[in-house]
C-alpha cells in the first residue's frame, strides 16, 4: 500500500496524493481571485490541517498571514456535540481582518458553526472557511463553506492530517481505515 501502512489498516485510497496537489492548486487560484486587492489571514485548526495549511499556502502566490487555533468538539463520546471547548486560542487581536478558516474534515459541520460565529463575533470583516473534505451529512447544518477539496461518503478516514488515535497524520493519501483497526 505505502511506506507506512500494512496494507490491510487501509481498507481503500479515496484522494491520493497528486489529487489532493492538483485540487489545492486550483482553490489556491480561485484564492487569489476572491480576495484580490485585500488583507489575507489564514487561521489553521490544529491538528488536523496542519497538512492542508502547509500546502494550500505554499500554492497561494500571494502574502497571506497565518494563525492556529486548536479546538476540541467531542465531549467523553465520539459523537460531534456542538459544544467546543477552545484548547489554543488565537494569537493575536483579528478586529478587521479578512479571515478564511483552513479545516481538514467538515463532518457535522456543528464545530465549524460554532467556530465560524466564534470568529465573526470578534469583529472580523469577513469569515469564510476552506475544507479539504466534506462528508455528506455536513449538508445538514447551516455552515456555508466556501472551499471544498474533496466531498466524500460517510467513513472513517485517516491520512493527511487525519489521525486514528494520533497515528497516520503523516499519510500522503486520504483513505478509509479499515473496520477490523476499531471493532
Ligand atoms: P464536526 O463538528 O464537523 O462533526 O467535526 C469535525 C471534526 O471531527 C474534524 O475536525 C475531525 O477532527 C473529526 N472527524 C470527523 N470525521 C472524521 C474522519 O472521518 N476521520 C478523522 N480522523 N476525524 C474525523
Amino acid at each position: 500500500m505505502d511506506r507506512l501502512t500494512s496494507g490491510t489498516d487501509v481498507e481503500k485510497v479515496i484522494v491520493t496524493a497528486d489529487q489532493i496537489t492538483a485540487r489545492l492548486i486550483e482553490i489556491a487560484r480561485q484564492v487569489e481571485k476572491d480576495y484580490e486587492g485585500r488583507e489575507l489571514l489564514l487561521i489553521g485548526i490544529l491538528k488536523g490541517a496542519v497538512m492542508t495549511m502547509a500546502d494550500f499556502s505554499r500554492a497561494l502566490n500571494r502574502h497571506v498571514e497565518m494563525d492556529w487555533m486548536a479546538v476540541s468538539s467531542y465531549g467523553s463520546g465520539t459523537k460531534s456535540s456542538g459544544v467546543v471547548r477552545i484548547l489554543k486560542d488565537l494569537d493575536r487581536d483579528i478586529t478587521g481582518k479578512n479571515v478564511l478558516i483552513v479545516e481538514d474534515i467538515v463532518d457535522t459541520g456543528l464545530t465549524l458553526a460554532w467556530l465560524k460565529s466564534n470568529l465573526e463575533s470578534r469583529g472580523t470583516n469577513s469569515v469564510e472557511i476552506l475544507t479539504m473534505l466534506r462528508k455528506p451529512e455536513a449538508a445538514k447544518v447551516e455552515v456555508d463553506v466556501k472551499y471544498v477539496g474533496f466531498d466524500i461518503p460517510t467513513e472513517f478516514v485517516i491520512g493527511y492530517g487525519l489521525d486514528f488515535n494520533e497515528k497516520y497524520r503523516n499519510l500522503d493519501f486520504i483513505g478509509v481505515l479499515a473496520k477490523h483497526m476499531y471493532s
